[in-house]
């Protein structure tokens, strides 16, 4: 492979030292900050907010914190190009983090402790590590406007024709009503972009002797039903089968057997791309490689066994939701006193649909699988409702191939693919800004390490070596796509 010139080179190893110190020290501080939502105490993230705008002020970027809902704190920021190569870049996260609990952790959730290489607390990979690099992405280019004896807060950066807005904002965690859809509503010009590099996905996979990076292209779309079940009322001491409680857990027990499996174009190009790196190498076991095959000509069960002889247990999960539409029977009540039998009982369900898929076609599933005497009783509402995303990740000019080319550079080993998250981000607010969002939040761990069961998971941890090497990844991407 030829070796290109990264923009990160012409920085100097100790410029690199440097920057990695603030890095870390950045991910502290705004660990420090509890910005829990929901917010209790309500403030923090404004606090966050506040802490990130004052952090770009030091640097010399003006910066805007915008409280579009009192006590709820966002951020932008913007460094010049020379307006010469297209509409801006967007850095995109939220600052905000879902509760932590102290049981179970062994350090403290909000005190970024540092132990045996490894960051602690809330937020250390959701997602303030990818937060801290883009800040430290913001510096950096600062910094070398100022060196050129430019101001960063009007001139532009030396060697970007883009603009790079920065966005940081509230509310990811309960959908972003009060971040990045308001931020969307109210002030477009802080996120108009011709593309935008936000959470979950770059991160090394070790898959054999290689690594793999799925870089999220895609998401599916969520949809929460309600089911009410009508059954009828009576006296505790003498059951009867239309008890709407026995109703629900019939529906519990039909609706949370496997859903079919079913293909997409951007799973089958992430098998596809996997299968053609690693082929003729002696990289994977050759069974391996057989069950991938298997896998992206559309059979689920070779996906599972595949990804289980040569992953970790938990990205079979993570295969399994790209796969198919899923349902998860989450909340359910019924009831209201030990001696009435209850002739009501309600269910919600989280559905996760594949792009092709609508809200629709599931309600008409769910119906077919209750079947009709069960389906006659039942009351079925949608709650919550967001359509699957998928990017483009063929265009050339795009921002995807720069991605892909950030990693190999960094990692000859690394095979960057293309992804679908089974969860869904800010990602859906930048849609109709018409802003195409790749998840990219570069990172090398040790192996064994499950990233993904640290999300909202106990110990959430972030490898310090790790964020060395994610940095100027992400710096080369930045720079690249704005040259
Ligand atoms: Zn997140």
């Amino acid at each position: 492979m030829a070796t290109t010139t990264r923009p990160s080179d012409a920085v100097s190893t100790e410029a690199w030292a440097a920057a990695h110190g603030r890095l870390i020290e950045s991910l502290q501080s705004l660990i420090r900050i509890p910005s829990i939502n929901p917010p209790e105490p309500p403030g923090a993230e404004l606090e966050a907010a506040r802490w990130l705008g004052q952090a770009l002020v030091e640097a010399g970027i003006p910066a805007e914190v915008h409280e579009l809902v009192p006590g709820r704190g966002s951020v932008t920021a913007r460094l010049r190009g020379d307006g010469t190569g297209g509409a801006p870049l967007l850095l995109m996260s939220h600052l905000d983090v879902v509760p932590a609990p102290p049981e179970g952790w062994t350090h403290d959730p909000f005190g970024a402790e540092i132990a045996d290489g490894w960051l602690y607390g809330r937020g250390a990979v959701d997602m303030k590590d990818l937060l801290a690099m883009q800040l430290e992405v913001m510096r950096l280019l600062a910094g070398e406007a100022r060196a050129a004896g430019r101001d960063p807060a009007s001139d532009p950066v030396p060697g970007l024709r883009r603009d790079v807005l920065f966005a940081s904002v509230a509310d990811e965690e309960a959908g972003g009503l009060n971040g990045a859809a308001l931020l969307a509503l109210e002030r477009p010009d802080t996120l108009r972009a011709a593309a935008a590099i936000n959470e979950a996905g770059g991160v090394a996979v070790d898959i054999g002797a290689r690594r793999l990076y799925p870089i999220q292209v895609a998401e599916k779309g969520i949809t929460v039903f309600r089911l009410t079940f009508r059954g009828i009322w009576g006296h505790g001491s003498m059951p009867r089968s239309e008890n709407a409680n026995v109703l629900a857990a019939e529906a519990v027990t039909k609706l949370s057997a496997a859903w079919p499996a079913r293909l997409t174009d951007v799973t089958k190009a992430m098998l596809d791309r996997t299968i053609a790196a690693l082929d003729g190498s002696d990289d994977l076991p050759p069974e391996a490689l057989r069950l991938l095959r298997a896998a992206a000509s559309g059979d689920a069960r070779a996906s599972a066994a595949a990804l289980a002889g040569v992953c970790l247990p938990v990205y079979t999960r993570v295969l399994d939701a790209m796969l198919r539409d899923t349902l998860s029977p989450n909340i359910l009540h019924g009831g209201v006193k030990f001696n009435i039998v209850p002739g009501m009982a309600s269910l919600e369900v989280d559905v996760r649909r594949l792009p092709g898929t609508t809200e629709e076609d599931m309600e008409a599933r769910i119906r077919e699988r209750l079947g009709p005497e069960l389906s006659g009783v039942t009351d079925i509402e949608a709650l919550i409702s967001s359509e699957p995303l998928v990017h483009p990740y063929e265009d050339p000019d795009g921002l995807f191939p720069i991605l892909e080319a950030a990693i190999r550079d960094h990692d000859p080993a690394g095979i960057p693919v293309p992804a679908m998250a089974p969860f869904g981000t800010d990602a859906k607010h930048l849609l109709d800004l018409g802003v195409p969002t790749y998840g990219f939040s570069p990172l090398r761990q040790p192996p064994g390490e499950t990233y993904i069961e640290r999300w909202h998971g106990i110990d959430e941890r972030v490898s310090v070596e790790g964020l060395r090497w994610g940095l100027p990844v992400l710096y080369d991407a930045v720079r690249r796509f704005c040259a």
